[in-house]
């Protein structure tokens, strides 16, 4: 019987902790595969070009939307940020899970094209004071740009509801959290939509 892989979106705003939980998740199941994105930001010291993201120009990003080369896009911070459809489809297609790890305007879009056959989480920290608390204790940002990101995170938790499911990340038990998120594909991979081709080919 054919087995095509999920698409599970996982998005969270900064100080829900989503890296870590994302890196845990496929500790415990390292099936699990992360699209590369691409994006037009710079890369962070140790980020590589592949592996973290696809560094593109704007331009060679611009020519990545005309071709029709991308699943999904938006700006952030100023810089594109994508998943490419190539990337998506030979995960997939190898019959492996794929998580978008994306925000939440490409998590809409990814939902809209998908519909059930995505599945759509979000990560939020515990309140919003601990949310604030993880976010300032980085400790590298001015006051402006943390202001900046607790804003957009109180508009990303607003989307929340559009989820498929919300999970709460408890301080110090990202693990657990991994392991929530794992019993949540596990079951979306019974559920009755998805197991329907098996049903029809079942006596054949
Ligand atoms: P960062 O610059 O910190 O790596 O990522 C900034 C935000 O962009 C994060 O919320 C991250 O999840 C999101 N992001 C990363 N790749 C993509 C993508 O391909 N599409 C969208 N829509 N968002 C992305």
């Amino acid at each position: 019987m054919s087995k095509r892989g999920i698409v599970i979106v996982i998005s969270g705003p900064s100080g829900s902790g989503k890296g870590t939980v994302v890196k845990e998740l496929r500790a415990i199941c390292p099936t699990m595969q992360v699209s590369v994105s691409a994006t037009t930001r710079q890369p962070r010291e140790g980020e590589q070009n592949g592996v973290e993201y696809y560094f593109k120009t704007r331009e060679e990003f611009e020519g990545l939307i005309e071709r029709g080369e991308v699943l999904e896009y938006t700006q952030y911070n100023g810089n594109y940020y994508g998943t490419l459809k190539s990337e998506a489809e030979r995960i997939i297609s190898e019959g492996d899970d794929l998580i978008l790890e994306i925000e939440v305007d490409g998590g809409g879009q990814i939902k809209r094209l998908m519909g059930r056959e995505c599945v759509s989480i979000m990560l939020i920290a515990p309140s919003a004071a601990e949310q604030e608390s993880r976010l300032r204790g980085r400790g590298t940002e001015s006051e402006e740009v943390i202001q900046g990101r607790l804003a957009r995170a109180k508009e990303e938790i607003k989307e929340a509801v559009n989820y498929d499911y919300i999970v709460v990340n408890e301080s110090g038990k990202q693990t657990e959290c991994a392991e929530t998120i794992l019993a949540i594909i596990k079951a979306e991979h019974c559920s009755s939509v998805r197991m329907s081709s098996y049903i029809a080919e079942y006596f054949e």
